[in-house]
C-alpha cells in the first residue's frame, strides 16, 4: 500500500523534512580540509536534537551514525569515523534524516571540499540536475516510471551511470515506505502518482560503471570500478499544484 497523506499529515511532514534539511545544510557548511566524518556526524546529530527531533538513521537496521557520509568512490551508507579525514579535492556525500511527531524526512547532497577537479564537479552538477528532472516528472497522474526515466535520461545523456542496486522510496510514518522509486526505468510504468503521496527521490550516480559493492564493514557501498559517485535527495509531496519539495532548510520565522 502506498500511503496518501492528509493535509495535516503533510504539515507534519514539512516539520520533519525542514529539520532534516537544516541538518544537511549544517553538514555542508562544516565541510573543510581536516574535519573528520565523525565531526560532521556530530554536527548533524546536534542540529536535529536542537530542533526537537531525532536522527532517524541512528540504530536503523543497526546503523551507528546519525548521518551516512560517503567520500569519493563511496556511494552511500558510509559510517562516520574519526579515522576518515576530509582532504582538499574530496567530494563528500551526506545523507541525513529526522523524525518528529511520528513523521520522517530524508535528504542528501554531495559537497566539495575546496576546489575539485572538473570531472568531479560535473558529476555533482549532473546528479543534482537529474534529481530536479525527476522531481519535475512527479506530477499527479504520472507514474513512478516517469520519475525514473527522467533521472536516467539526464544522467546517461551526460555520460554517467545510475546505480541500480539502491533506489528511492516512499517516506512518511516510516523512513522507508512503498513504492520503490528507481533511478532507472521506463516512462509510463509503475504505480500511478496521486496527490498526498510523499516520496524520497535520490539519484546515486557513478562516474564510470553503475556496479557497486559493499565493504567488509557491511555498510559502506563503493563503486565497483573505483570511479567517483555522487548522491542528491529530496523528500517531495505530490500535490494538485505540482511537486512540492519538503526538505527545504528554512530557518524558523
Ligand atoms: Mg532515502
Amino acid at each position: 500500500m502506498i500511503s496518501v497523506k492528509t493535509a495535516h499529515e503533510l504539515e507534519q511532514m514539512r516539520v520533519a523534512c525542514r529539520i532534516s534539511a537544516l541538518a544537511l545544510k549544517a553538514a555542508g557548511e562544516a565541510i573543510e580540509a581536516g574535519i573528520t566524518t565523525a565531526d560532521i556526524d556530530k554536527i548533524v546529530y546536534d542540529t536535529i536534537i536542537r530542533h526537537g527531533a531525532k536522527p532517524n538513521f541512528k540504530g536503523l537496521y543497526g546503523f551507528p551514525g546519525s548521518a551516512c557520509i560517503s567520500v569519493n568512490d563511496q556511494v552511500i551508507h558510509g559510517i562516520p569515523s574519526k579515522k576518515v579525514v576530509i582532504r582538499p579535492g574530496d567530494i563528500v556525500s551526506v545523507d541525513t534524516g529526522a523524525v518528529i511527531g511520528g513523521f520522517h524526512g530524508d535528504n542528501a547532497a554531495t559537497f566539495a571540499c575546496g576546489k575539485v577537479d572538473s570531472e568531479a564537479q560535473r558529476l555533482m552538477d549532473v546528479t543534482r540536475e537529474s534529481l530536479y528532472k525527476g522531481i519535475a516528472a512527479a506530477v499527479v497522474g504520472s507514474r513512478v516510471g516517469d520519475i525514473s526515466a527522467a533521472v536516467q535520461a539526464w544522467v546517461e545523456q551526460n555520460g554517467f551511470s545510475v546505480v541500480r542496486s539502491f533506489v528511492g522510496h516512499g517516506v512518511g510514518k516510516k523512513l522507508h515506505e512503498e513504492p520503490e522509486v528507481p533511478n532507472f526505468g521506463t516512462a509510463g510504468r509503475g504505480p500511478r502518482l496521486v496527490g498526498g503521496m510523499t516520496l524520497a527521490i535520490e539519484p546515486m550516480v557513478n562516474q564510470k560503471g553503475y556496479g557497486v559493492k559493499t565493504l567488509s564493514d557491511e555498510w559502506t557501498v563503493v563503486t565497483a570500478d573505483g570511479g567517483l559517485s555522487a548522491h542528491f535527495e529530496h523528500t517531495i509531496a505530490i500535490t494538485a499544484n505540482g511537486p512540492e519539495i519538503l526538505t527545504v532548510a528554512k530557518e524558523e520565522a
